[in-house]
């Protein structure tokens, strides 16, 4: 597993620990199946109203911008399998179907990225 930027690693122990094995699971995953390690790039952010506020969100590389061109780290069936192998093995909240313990998407001013969620009871 490997991160973004230094503080990522400080936090990755203040997120919820549930939180924390889902992405050491999918650490473990991506290594066997894919070779690659995951990276995280964010993780707590302070004034976020969403998951990320509270320590229950992470982000996880899947794409990134590199010399003038954007560069993928999965590939669209590695991206298939993650979401599956996470989603079947993880249920974000079994009362609200429609929510999912992580995403692949795409948010204003951000590149591609899985979005990785739990909840808490
Ligand atoms: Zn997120």
């Amino acid at each position: 597993m490997k991160f973004k930027v230094p503080k990522l690693k400080d936090q990755f122990f203040q997120i919820y620990p549930k939180l924390r094995l889902i992405l050491c699971d999918l650490d473990c995953y991506s290594q066997k199946r894919f070779g690659k390690e995951i990276i995280i790039t964010s993780l707590i952010r302070k004034n976020d109203k969403g998951v990320h506020g509270y320590g229950r969100g992470a982000d996880v590389r899947v794409e990134y911008v590199g010399w003038k061109r954007l560069i993928r780290y999965y590939t669209g069936k590695e991206i298939a399998s993650i979401l599956h192998c996470v989603n079947s093995k993880y249920i974000y909240d079994f009362r609200r179907p429609e929510y999912h313990t992580i995403i692949y998407h795409r948010v204003k001013g951000s590149t591609h990225h899985f979005h990785v969620q739990c909840w808490v009871r």
